[in-house]
């Protein structure tokens, strides 16, 4: 038995199972970029995958969760294994992490064998860090790993994207996240509750899980609808405002972010992909947002239909971009003035669709 958890999430056995298969034909790249939505298991299954590689008798189960090296990865103890994330929320992986990093690599096993780095949220690597981290990637050392784990792998340098090899994680169906959601301890909840936090999570389980626990769906909800009302011009970027500065402003960009990501996404697709999304997000509806939108920029006209989704499409893809950059830009060493930064999106946004 081990003491991890990925090896319990249904939906990243065959991801585990092919790095599995990948270690054993000495195939496994020296690095990989675990991308997915937020919420999958990314960081999970990096440090898997570490225990994995470290473990002194590994089952085809996993690790075995008793050899000193399962005992020193139970408490995040294990030599051989560095985890590096941002310091602290909002903040960038900084120059002086990376370079740690660095000089890790170049240091031989303790235990003898694989040496593995997981660097969290890889994406808020700041540029010096980034050219950092490229030099380390341009010299791949035997049996070393480096795992970067990224909601966003595009805004990684293109250099260090084709120096990895890359993993996306599937987003679970409906069915499969509610019967894992349903198996955790204590697990007792109103199942079209726990519908509505999937929904609102765009299908990924463990930040459905999250909002349950920590009742923020009605918050999240409020947000969506004051963004949606503020893109159809139905309210003001002061209202948006106030509704952004109820949260952290981290977590209120990355909100927006990803509600403008599934507007737009929704948006570019075909006119049947766009009514039947079960393929794509596990037949999961994406209303109310969704519907929210849809009925607001009144797409009613059949022939005019496929020109003005292309359109609305291509304006929140560039909408997504500035939410984007002013998230960058939050995490920047040059701390920036977070309410300025805010009010310009809700600016923004209240003209994107015009
Ligand atoms: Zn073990």
């Amino acid at each position: 038995m081990n003491n991890t958890v990925a090896w319990e999430y249904p939906w990243l056995q065959n991801v585990l199972e092919s790095l599995k298969r990948s270690h054993q034909g000495s195939a496994l790249a020296h690095a990989y970029i675990l991308g997915g939505t937020r919420g999958l298991g990314k960081k999970q299954i990096a440090l898997e995958i570490a225990a994995f590689l470290t473990c002194v008798k590994p089952s085809t189960e996993g690790p075995c969760g008793a050899c000193k090296s399962c005992q020193l990865n139970a408490t995040a103890n294990h030599p051989d294994v560095l985890y590096l994330a941002p310091k602290e929320p909002g903040k960038a992986l900084t120059v002086d992490q990376i370079r740690r990093l660095s000089d890790y690599v170049h240091v031989s096993s303790h235990a003898g064998g694989a040496r593995v780095a997981v660097l969290a949220e890889a994406d808020k690597m700041n540029s010096s860090a980034s050219n950092a981290l490229l030099k380390t990637l341009e010299e791949p050392h035997e049996s070393t790993y480096l795992f970067l784990v990224t909601d966003s792998p595009g805004l990684l340098s293109p250099t260090i994207r084709s120096r990895c090899q890359r993993l996306t994680l599937p987003t679970p169906s409906l069915e499969v996240s509610l019967a894992w959601m349903r198996t955790g301890k204590g697990n007792e909840f109103d199942e079209q509750h726990a519908i509505s936090c999937l929904k609102a999570s765009g299908g990924s389980p463990l930040l459905a899980m999250e909002m349950l626990l920590d009742e923020s769906l009605p918050n999240r909800q409020a947000l969506e609808r004051e963004f949606i009302a503020c893109l159809t011009g139905k309210s003001t970027p002061e209202s948006l405002l106030a509704a952004l500065s109820k949260s952290e402003p981290v977590t209120a960009i990355e909100q927006i972010l990803s509600t403008t990501a599934l507007c737009a996404k929704l948006m570019l697709l075909s006119t049947t992909e766009a009514n039947d999304t079960s393929s794509d997000s596990g037949g999961l509806a994406p209303s109310p947002i969704w519907s929210q939108f849809i009925d607001r920029v009144n797409m009613s006209d059949a022939e005019e239909n496929a020109r003005r989704r292309a359109l609305l499409g291509n304006r929140l893809v560039r909408l997504y971009d500035e939410i984007e950059k002013a998230r960058r830009q939050l995490y920047s060493p040059s701390n920036p003035n977070s309410k300025l930064l805010l009010e310009s999106l809700c600016w923004l946004t209240s003209r994107a669709l015009k």
